[in-house]
C-alpha cells in the first residue's frame, strides 16, 4: 500500500471527510488526520498559502522593478548624441582587474594600487554596481551623467577603468558571460550632461 494510500483510507475511517489537503500529502501528513479530527479544514491553513502566494509575487515584482528601473535623464539637462565605442564588464577579476592574495582577500591585480584591498562589485563612486552602471572617462563624461545606449537601455557613469579613456564606454552585466556577449560596439549614444 502505497503511503497516499494509507493516508486516504485513514482519512476514510473517520466520520467526516477530512479536507482534500491531508490527503495529497501522503505519509508525513497521516498524522494530520488527528490534529484535524473529523476533517476539519483549517482556514489558517489557507490563508497561509494564500499569503506565502502573495508575498512570493510582491518580493519577485519587487526584484524586477528594481533591475529593470534604471536612470533616467535628468529634467533640463541638455541632450546631445555621440558614437561611443561601448565594451561590456562584470565584477569579475577579469574585467575589474583584481585577484585573491595567499589569504583569499581580493586585491587590485596590477597597476598602482596592485594588493590593495578591492571592493568587489563596487564602483569608483561607491555604489553597487548593477546593470546600468556605466565607466566612463570622468574627464569627457563625469560622474552623474546619464546616458542612453540602444540595446542596452539607460544607465549612469559611475565608474572608471583604467582602459577606459576618451570615447570609449563599458557597460555592466551581471555576469561575464553577458559581458562576453556584448563584446565590443559602436554605438549611437544619448548623452544627458549633469549640471
Ligand atoms: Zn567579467
Amino acid at each position: 500500500m502505497s503511503p497516499s494510500e494509507t493516508a486516504t483510507q485513514e482519512a476514510k475511517t473517520l466520520s467526516q471527510p477530512p479536507c482534500n489537503h491531508l490527503q495529497q500529502f501522503g505519509i508525513q501528513r497521516t498524522k494530520g488526520v488527528e490534529y484535524f479530527p473529523g476533517g476539519f479544514c483549517p482556514v489558517s491553513t489557507k490563508i497561509a498559502r494564500v499569503s506565502v502566494v502573495v508575498l512570493a509575487i510582491l518580493v519577485v515584482s519587487a526584484v524586477t522593478v528594481s533591475c529593470t528601473t534604471r536612470f533616467k535623464p535628468p529634467r533640463n539637462a541638455k541632450e546631445s548624441q555621440r558614437t561611443l565605442l561601448t565594451t561590456g564588464y562584470c565584477k569579475c577579476g577579469m574585467c575589474t582587474n583584481w585577484k585573491r592574495n595567499w589569504r583569499l582577500k581580493p586585491v587590485v591585480a596590477s597597476g598602482p594600487r596592485k594588493g590593495k584591498r578591492k571592493d568587489v562589485g563596487i564602483t569608483a563612486t561607491g555604489t553597487r554596481a548593477k546593470p546600468g552602471t556605466i565607466a566612463a572617462d570622468t574627464s569627457l563624461y563625469p560622474f552623474g551623467t546619464v546616458m542612453f545606449i540602444p540595446g542596452y537601455g539607460y544607465g549612469r557613469v559611475e565608474d572608471v577603468g583604467s582602459a577606459i579613456k576618451g570615447n570609449h564606454i563599458d557597460l555592466y552585466f551581471n555576469s561575464h558571460e553577458q559581458a562576453l556577449k556584448w563584446g565590443k560596439k559602436n554605438r549611437k549614444v544619448k548623452v544627458w550632461a549633469r549640471r
